[in-house]
C-alpha cells in the first residue's frame, strides 16, 4: 500500500475544527459547502494516489533529461499525468475566477496540494511554480499583462517559473547582476545567467513565463535597484498564443540529491525580450507576494514529505517482525512481534503524528487567516489575518520543513537497513524533503525574518495579538476539567515565548548577534507554541464528539495523540528558550580563522 492522502484529518479540521462552514457569507468560501469540499478532496485524493504517486519513484529513477537543442524531457508519465491534472481544473482551483480560476478558499485549494506534493513533490513542483507567477503577475502586473497571461497560468496551460537566483548571489539578492536594458519600443533586453531554476525548462506545456529579477542600467546598487520582468519562452503573438522563440535557454539541468523529477535548470537569457512588471526598481516587493506564498508552499512541502515518510513508516512497521515485546510476547504464534511493540518504535512514530497533526492544523489555520485577510468585510479581521500571515509564514516554513525532514529520518530508521536501500520509499522521502530547507529562503533566512522584521512590525502588534488570543482561549476553557492538560501546556508555552520575545526585545537591540544566535531557537519555540494552540483547539472538538457519544475511534486517538505532544514534544520549548537567552557569546567566541 502506497500513500494514501488523509481526507479524514482534512474534514476534521475544516469542518470541527476551522469550521469554515461559519464562513459562508465570504467569497469562495459560499460556493465550497462542506459537501462540494469533501467531493473535491476525495477526488483530489483519488488522483493523487492513483495518477501521481505511482509516478514517484518513477520520477526519481529517472530524472530529467537534457537534450543538446536545449529541451528537457520530463519523466516517463509526467507528460500524461500533467495533462490529465491541467484538464481536471485542479490548478485553476484556488485561482480568482476573472481569469479562469475556480476561486475556491485557499484553506481548501491547500489540503488538495497538499495530497499532490505528498504523491509526488517533483511533479507538482512544476504547477507550484506556475501558480506563484501568476500570484506574482496578479500582484504586481499590468491590466493587459493579466489578461495575456493570467488565464493560461492560472488554469496550468503554460508553466511559470522564478529567475532569482545567480552563480554569486543567492540569499544576497542585491548583488543581482542579470541586466535589463529598456529597448526603445516599451520593452527590455534582459541578459544574465540564472541558476537552480526550478522547471525551467520542459515538456509539460507549450510555453513558460518567467518571472525574472534583474537591474537596469543605471540602477541603484543593491536590493534598491532590482526590477522584476515577464519573459515568455515564446513571446505571445497577436492572438496571445506562442509565437517566435525568445532568447532565453536552460544550458543544462543540476544533478542533486533529490526531487529528481522536477527539472533544475541553469538558464542563459541572452538579450532576451522582457517585459517590465510594476515599477523599474520595485521588483522585490512583487517578487515576495510570490515569495510568500511558496514560502508557506515549501512549508506544505515538508509537512506533505513527513506525511508520506511517517505513511510508509508505520506500514512498515506493522509487518516487520523482529524480537519480542519487553512486556511478553503480542505474536505468540508468530517467530516474532511486530516492532510496533517496543516502545522506541513507537517514539519515532508518534514523534510523527503529534508534530504532523498539529503541523497541518498550523497550516490550515493560518491560510484561513489569509483567506480572512482576502475575503473578510471586516477591515479589523483582514488586518489581523494579513499580520498572522507576515508573522507566521516564516514559521511555518521554518519549522515544517526542519520537523518533515526529522520525520523522513526517522521514517528511515523504523525500516532499518531496508530504508537505507532503495527497495522502500523511505530513501526518496528523505532525500526530497531535504530541499525544503534549503530553497525559498533557507531557514536561517527565515528566522531571521521572524525576529528581525514581523517581530518588530507595526510595534509588535502581529506578536501581541497571537499572544492575546492565546490568553483569551486560556481564560475562556481554563475551567474544563476535560481540556485542562491541553489549557496548561498552551499557557506555560506561551508564558516562555513571551519570555522569549520580551528577552529578544531587550538583548536584540543592544548586539544584533544575540538576536542573531538565538533566532533559530525563537522560531522552534514559536512553532511549537503554535502547534499547543492547535492541539488545543482539536482536543475541544474531538472532545466535544467523545462527549456527544461519537464512538468514531478518530477523535478518541486524536486525543491520545495529543496527550504525547504535550508529553513529549512540547517539552522542548523549555530547552529552546534556554538556548535562546544564552545569546551570541558562545556562540561567536572562536575567531573566524580558527574555523
Ligand atoms: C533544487 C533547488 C531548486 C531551486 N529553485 C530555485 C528557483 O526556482 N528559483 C530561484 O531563483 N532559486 C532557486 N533555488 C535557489 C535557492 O533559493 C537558494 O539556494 C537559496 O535561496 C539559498 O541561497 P544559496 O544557495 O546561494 O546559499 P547562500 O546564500 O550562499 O547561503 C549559504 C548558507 O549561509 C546562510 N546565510 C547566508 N546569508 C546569511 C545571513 N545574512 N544571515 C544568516 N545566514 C545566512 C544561509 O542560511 C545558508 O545556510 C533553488 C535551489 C535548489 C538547490
Amino acid at each position: 500500500m502506497s500513500y494514501q492522502p488523509p481526507v479524514r484529518e482534512h474534514l476534521f479540521l475544516l469542518r470541527d475544527v476551522l469550521e469554515i462552514e461559519t464562513y459562508s457569507n465570504l467569497p469562495g468560501f459560499s460556493d465550497a459547502p462542506m459537501d462540494l469540499v469533501e467531493q473535491i478532496l476525495d477526488e483530489s485524493a483519488r488522483f493523487c494516489a492513483e495518477v501521481l504517486a505511482p509516478l514517484n519513484a518513477v520520477g526519481d529513477k529517472h530524472g530529467c533529461v537534457w537534450n543538446p537543442d536545449g529541451s528537457v524531457t520530463t519523466p516517463p508519465g509526467f507528460k500524461e499525468a500533467y495533462r490529465q491534472f491541467v484538464d481536471g481544473g485542479w490548478p485553476a482551483l484556488g485561482a480568482v475566477p476573472e481569469f479562469g480560476g475556480q476561486g475556491l478558499p485557499a484553506v481548501v485549494n491547500l489540503a488538495c496540494n497538499e495530497m499532490s506534493s505528498a504523491s509526488n513533490m517533483a511533479f507538482s513542483m512544476y504547477p507550484g511554480l506556475t501558480h506563484g507567477a501568476y500570484s506574482a503577475i496578479l500582484a504586481g502586473g499590468s491590466d493587459a499583462q493579466k489578461q495575456l497571461y493570467l488565464p493560461k497560468l492560472a488554469t496550468g496551460e503554460w508553466g511559470g517559473t522564478m529567475n532569482l537566483t545567480e552563480p554569486q548571489c543567492g540569499t544576497d539578492l542585491g548583488l543581482i547582476r542579470t541586466k535589463a536594458t529598456p529597448a526603445g519600443d516599451g520593452t527590455y533586453r534582459i541578459s544574465g545567467q540564472k541558476i537552480w531554476i526550478s522547471s525551467g525548462e520542459h515538456d509539460l506545456a507549450p510555453n513558460i513565463i518567467h518571472l525574472v529579477l534583474a537591474r537596469i542600467e543605471g540602477a541603484p546598487a543593491g536590493v534598491r535597484g532590482i526590477s522584476l520582468f515577464i519573459v515568455p519562452k515564446f513571446l505571445p503573438d497577436a492572438e496571445g498564443h506562442p509565437g517566435a522563440r525568445n532568447s532565453v535557454k536552460c544550458l543544462g539541468l543540476e544533478e542533486k540529491m533529490g526531487i529528481h523529477g522536477n527539472a533544475t535548470c541553469v538558464m542563459s537569457h541572452e538579450e532576451a525580450t522582457g517585459w517590465l512588471v510594476g515599477e523599474e526598481n520595485r521588483g522585490l516587493a512583487i517578487m515576495f507576494v510570490m515569495m510568500n506564498e511558496a514560502r508557506l508552499g515549501v512549508g506544505m512541502q515538508g509537512l506533505a514529505q513527513g506525511e508520506a515518510a511517517y505513511q510508509a513508516a508505520a506500514q512498515f512497521a506493522r509487518d516487520r517482525l523482529q524480537g519480542r515485546a519487553l512486556t511478553g510476547p503480542k505474536n505468540p504464534d508468530g517467530p516474532a512481534d511486530s516492532i510496533l511493540v517496543h516502545p522506541d518504535v513507537r517514539r519515532m512514530l508518534m514523534d510523527a503524528r503529534a508534530v504532523l497533526e498539529g503541523g497541518r492544523a498550523f497550516l490550515f489555520w493560518s491560510a484561513l487567516h489569509g483567506d480572512l485577510a482576502h475575503r473578510h468585510p471586516d477591515e479589523a479581521v483582514r488586518q489581523k489575518g494579513e499580520d498572522y500571515m507576515a508573522l507566521l509564514t516564516p514559521v511555518l516554513k521554518g519549522f515544517l520543513t526542519e520537523r518533515g525532514f526529522a520525520i523522513a529520518s526517522d521514517a528511515m530508521q523504523v525500516h532499518g537497513g531496508s530504508g537505507f536501500t532503495e527497495h522502500f520509499p523511505a530513501s526518496q522521502y528523505l532525500r526530497d524533503s531535504r530541499i525544503a530547507m534549503i530553497y525559498e529562503g533557507a531557514n536561517g533566512i527565515q528566522a531571521l525574518d521572524l525576529v528581525g522584521r514581523k517581530l518588530g512590525a507595526h510595534g509588535g502588534r502581529a506578536v501581541m495579538t497571537f499572544l492575546a488570543e492565546i490568553d483569551a482561549f486560556v481564560a475562556e476553557n481554563g475551567a474544563d476539567a476535560a481540556l485542562k492538560p491541553f489549557v496548561d501546556g498552551l499557557a506555560g508555552a506561551k508564558a516562555q515565548l513571551l519570555e522569549g520575545t520580551l528577552w529578544l526585545m531587550q538583548n536584540g537591540p543592544a548586539n544584533p548577534d544575540n538576536a542573531g544566535a538565538g533566532s533559530m531557537e525563537y522560531l522552534r519555540l514559536f512553532g511549537l507554541t503554535g502547534l499547543a494552540y492547535m492541539w488545543a483547539l482539536m482536543a475541544r472538538a474531538a472532545g466535544a464528539k467523545v462527549a456527544a457519544g461519537d464512538t468514531d475511534p478518530f477523535y478518541a486517538a486524536k486525543l491520545t495523540v495529543g496527550r504525547y505532544f504535550l508529553q513529549r514534544v512540547l517539552p522542548d520549548t523549555g530547552a529552546a528558550l534556554a538556548k535562546l537567552k544564552m545569546g551570541a557569546e558562545a556562540v561567536m567566541a572562536l575567531p573566524a580563522d580558527a574555523f
